[in-house]
């Protein structure tokens, strides 16, 4: 399978060189030429089938063409070592619990496949044996899923630069107490400062001589198109529970940021899923639901919240859902609506969820879940992401519901380790020599 740009102004690109470079030359989102549909007797069996044999399924949809059917399998079944969950919350809402990975938040599916797809074709390709070296910059959550993602993973190094100071203790000890292939690096600055160095890098003639490169942002197709695995699936398992008639009436909420996750919940229904529609949940970073309401597209400074895993301004995959729906605001909104939820929403919804129900939500969920509370028709059953397990916010979300959180053991695991990390200066010539040394 090809893919092209957003932009239309750079080269097709091989599914190889697409996951390599991540953005294409033209700073376009690469974009697959086509989407393959499933049958519908896929969709009627669908339900006694296990989560790993539905993914390899869709991920056969979409890779099948470039990756053997064997080594795709192993990838599906490695990235997919944990399970997503559809857990009840109210009569007629759902949790998609998308939180029992390793960093405990969603972007582990993404970031698990993408390490386990580019050994792939670092080990097919026989001309260059050299390690591949990963670097990323990070605010927080990012870093922790990939490094997590490509730990241990043969023929590949992480750099993860992070701003000091600037990054909660739980974040920090997700990518700096791994050791391995994975080095943390801390940085005197800003996280703009971490982005400038790791752009730097890529620009350096020196450097990409010394070292092959390549990024791992949340834009790449290796990261992205995965997650859909974990919609189909809680299509499967509702259907263990549901009429056939409810299952008419499945409307999935998304809490979104980056628009990553649900656009590749948008690729799943374009492929046949059949969820009846969706709802795109936002903190007060609202530029999609103005758009949804306006057909006007105006990107904004983020702001600052509580659910801070969706502080984006200018959300980066509007661009792919624009692009699946042929740049048709009526096309968009015949099946797609908005929330918006400012942190005083935010902290009242994770209060009254978590006294009439007896269910935690974290500061994302929360977006999610109170966008179904309030839109929900009769007749319909929701789905709402779980984007991270409440734990990652433990003083946000004790504060908001009065009672201790309490700390799975793999993240207690994570705080137990011992920080390690190169100090580095914020100016280039200091991370370069570094570089040139490894
Ligand atoms: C990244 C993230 C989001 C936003 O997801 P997008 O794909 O960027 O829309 C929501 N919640 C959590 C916990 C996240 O880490």
């Amino acid at each position: 399978m090809n893919y092209y740009s957003t932009n239309r102004q750079a080269p097709i690109a091989t599914l190889e060189k697409a996951v390599v470079k991540g953005l294409a030359e033209d700073r376009g989102l690469y974009m697959p030429e086509h989407i393959k549909s499933l049958p519908t007797s896929f969709f009627e069996n669908i339900e006694k089938r296990s989560f790993q044999e539905i993914a390899y399924t869709v991920a056969d949809a979409f890779f099948g063409e470039d990756v053997e059917a064997d080594a795709l399998r192993t990838i599906v079944y490695d990235t997919l070592a944990f399970d997503c969950p559809v857990v009840p919350v109210t009569d007629h809402i759902y949790s998609l619990e998308l939180f029992h990975g390793p960093t405990l938040a969603f972007k582990d599916v993404g970031a698990r496949f993408m390490a386990r797809l580019l050994q792939y074709f670092i080990k097919k390709e026989a001309s260059d044996k050299r390690p591949v070296n990963v670097l990323v910059a990070t605010s927080g959550d990012t870093g922790s899923a990939v490094a997590n993602g490509f730990l241990g993973v043969d023929g590949i190094h992480v750099y993860v630069l992070y701003p000091k100071g600037k990054v909660s203790e739980i974040q920090e000890c997700q990518f700096t107490t791994l050791g391995q292939n994975i080095t943390a690096i801390e940085v005197d600055g800003v996280f703009d400062d971490c982005q400038d160095l790791v752009k730097s890098a890529f620009m350096d003639k020196d450097i990409n001589e010394h070292l092959r490169l390549t990024s791992a942002n949340s834009i790449n197709v290796a990261r992205f198109l995965p997650q859909a695995f974990y919609y189909f699936n809680a299509y499967a398992r509702m259907k263990e529970r549901l009429s056939r008639k409810e299952m008419q009436q499945l409307v999935m909420c998304v809490p979104s940021g980056n628009f990553g996750n649900i656009c590749s919940a948008l690729f799943g229904r374009k492929m046949g899923l059949p969820f009846k529609r969706f709802i795109a949940a936002n903190n007060a970073n609202d530029i999609f639901y103005q758009y949804l309401q306006t057909g006007e597209y105006h990107p904004k400074a983020s702001r600052q919240t509580i659910a801070n895993a969706m502080d984006v301004g200018d959300p980066s995959n509007f661009a792919r859902i624009y692009d699946l729906h042929h740049s048709n605001h009526q096309e968009i909104t015949s099946y797609i609506s908005g929330a918006t939820y400012t942190d005083d929403q935010i902290r009242e919804t994770m209060r009254t969820c978590f006294e009439a129900n007896n269910y935690i939500l974290d500061p994302h969920g929360a977006c999610g879940y109170r966008a179904l509370s309030e839109q929900l028709q009769e007749g319909e059953v929701g789905i709402f992401c779980e984007t991270a397990h409440p734990a990652k916010f433990k003083e946000t979300v004790e504060s908001a519901i009065g009672v201790p959180v309490a700390i799975p053991d793999r993240l207690a695991a994570f705080m137990q380790g011992e920080k390690q990390s190169i100090p580095m200066l914020k100016d280039f010539p200091a991370f370069k020599e570094f570089l040139m040394n490894e």
